[in-house]
């Protein structure tokens, strides 16, 4: 019998597939029995794993500690090859295949779980967390076992998707998964505005997320149906049913056939105000969607991206690379470059790695970057040399301290003088930006607009901030409203304050993108939207059909308005 269930709907589209499980990293390996014939061959197995994974930490530290004794990394790698080298780790996995016949993911997990209890006894609070360590350098020998990220199932002979289900995904995992043919993805937890749901947003695979238990409901290949609109997920339909969506999916295409038409119109609303619609990219492999909707340039590229899942970090010359690539393929368009928001559900493999009680929090984005300056350099000086191929903007993430400002600016200047003295060229001109997503920066924006040359409102991280709810904890996301009055009077204090002082203002969270809010945008007065080009053409349809004399004053009103439900009624109206 079909059923359907409910979860959130973060990625539009239909998928019709089978199912594949994917078990996230180690926590969730298969435990069988091994012939006893196989045992030597099994524990073969686990030597040779163990064994590239030491050169792959070897490499590690050459490659990003460029020989200096003392480096952090350095200090990290070499404690995961001890771990590695422990006794009570890899060698009484290897009794426990010999003795109990237990399969090596298995046998070297129940370790890990041992040797983590132990260090959860320790008093001393550093050397209890190294059990980070223990569990990230299983982590990575248990990917070597299981082939990763192999273990895709073959194309189908029907010509039907595969459609992953896995209770959490990671944005590395998501990205993994592109050149693969992933027809759709479940899980069980997430939210919309995660960075993983972003991802599938930007490669356009279909996703429903926040389904609690929907890996225990499923089986391996089974056929499942998933409406990324509506947050729908059918198990088993019958062929009736998947007529019916692939009807559903065709109509959902002659829509987009009808929106491309508006590819080159002009964003002008009926009064004659321009908009700028602006992208969102993750990498130049978005640069086709890009082009496709003629966006009028990037307003975020989220260069994190280029650092995430992957064990060496990218180098100046790769960076250089990615950001030429982009900024040559759209001439005289403006593209501003996010330099790296690492850390929180962006976490870098390995690399600096540390428990952390409350990653939202901690380390992450601009606070990274100045806890690495060495990295942050290496980025800003590719940035400054790929400038000269095209008009490039540099925007800092997550500020909420004029001394962060400060120190940025600093380090821009060390960048180019240091290309001075090489004799190598760039941008004079480049402008250097930051993101308002801190509620502290939306209520401080004097020493932002002093320092910087635009400003770009993360409306992702400033609801997250606002409202102190998890922005990828599904738990809470009923929680996560766009629309609470204190959300809404920070973005459009920030819009008015950029219009008093002539600085430009943009929205480059979901929010830009989201129909449902571009009239409510406008009438704030906001010009510069920012989105996945996936929903250029349809937030046009919305500014083409704007009059914002019309709007202005009413939006004013709905400032005013401090009850969540007559604003969203007042919302609603707007398009009325
Ligand atoms: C935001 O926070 O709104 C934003 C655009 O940045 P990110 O989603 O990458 O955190
Ligand atoms: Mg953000």
């Amino acid at each position: 019998m079909p059923f359907t269930i409910h979860g959130l709907p973060v990625s539009q589209g239909i998928a019709i597939g089978h199912v594949h499980l994917v078990s996230h990293a180690m926590l969730e390996v298969n435990h069988y029995h091994v012939a006893a014939k196989y045992l030597p061959e099994e524990v073969e197995r686990l030597n040779e794993a163990v064994a590239t994974v030491r050169g792959e930490l070897v490499g590690l530290k050459a490659a990003t500690t460029g020989g200096q004794p003392h480096s952090e990394v350095g200090a990290f790698v070499d404690l995961q090859l001890m771990m590695l080298g422990d006794p009570m780790l890899v060698d009484a996995a290897r009794v426990l295949i010999n003795e109990r016949r237990c399969n090596a993911e298995w046998a070297l997990v129940q370790q890990m779980e041992l040797v983590v209890e132990q260090f959860e006894q320790i008093e001393d609070p550093y050397l209890r967390e190294r059990k980070a360590d223990v569990v990230q350098v299983v982590e990575r020998v248990v990917k070597v076992l299981l082939g990763h990220p192999g273990h895709l199932p073959p194309k189908r002979r029907d010509g039907l998707g595969t459609i992953i289900v896995a209770h959490d995904l990671s944005p590395a995992d998501t990205i993994g998964f592109r050149d693969h043919n992933i027809g759709g993805f479940v899980t069980d937890v997430g939210g919309p505005t995660s960075h993983t749901a972003i991802v599938a947003r930007s490669l356009r695979i279909p996703a429903v997320v926040g389904l609690h238990h929907i890996r225990q409901l499923v089986e391996e290949d089974e056929l499942l149906i998933i409406d990324g609109t509506r947050g729908v997920v059918i198990v088993g339909p019958d062929e009736r049913i998947v007529e019916e969506y692939r009807l559903r999916r065709s109509e959902l295409e002659l829509e987009r056939s009808k929106l491309n038409r508006l590819k080159d119109t002009r964003a002008t609303t009926l009064d004659g105000e321009d908009v700028n619609l602006l992208a969102n990219i993750e990498g130049p492999k978005d640069l086709n969607q890009v082009k496709a909707v003629n966006a009028d340039g990037v307003g975020l590229y989220r260069t994190e991206f280029l650092f995430i899942g992957r064990d060496a970090l990218p180098d100046e010359d790769e960076q250089y690379e990615a950001y030429r690539a982009v900024l040559k393929s759209l001439p005289g368009k403006p593209v501003t470059i996010r330099t790296f928001d690492v850390g929180a559900d962006k976490a870098l493999n390995g690399v600096g790695a540390r428990f952390e009680p409350n990653p939202a929090l901690g380390l992450r984005a601009v606070r990274y970057s100045l806890a690495e300056p060495q990295m942050f350099l290496t980025q800003l000086r590719a940035l400054l040399r790929a400038s000269v191929h095209g008009r490039l903007q540099i925007m800092i993430p997550m500020l909420a301290h004029a001394h962060e400002i400060d120190q940025s600016l600093q380090l821009v200047a060390k960048a180019r003088a240091e290309l001075d003295a090489e004799g190598l060229r760039y941008d004079p001109r480049v402008e250097i930006g930051g993101m308002i997503e801190v509620p502290a920066a939306a209520l401080a924006l004097g020493m932002f607009i002093r320092r910087l040359s635009f400003l770009s409102i993360g409306t992702n991280d400033l609801i997250q901030y606002t409202l102190a709810i998890d922005r990828s904890d599904e738990a809470v996301v009923h929680l996560y409203d766009p629309l609470h009055p204190a959300v809404l009077k920070l973005i459009a204090g920030t819009i008015q304050a950029g219009a008093r002082f002539g600085l430009p203002v943009s929205v480059c969270g979901e929010m830009a993108g989201d129909p449902a809010y571009t009239l409510l945008l406008l009438g704030m007065g906001l010009r510069n939207f920012s989105m996945h080009p996936g929903h250029i053409l349809e937030i046009k349809r919305q500014v083409l059909r704007a009059d914002l004399n019309e709007l202005a004053p009413r939006v004013q009103r709905i400032l005013k308005m401090d009850e969540q439900a007559k604003v969203r009624e007042a919302v609603l109206r707007l398009a009325g």
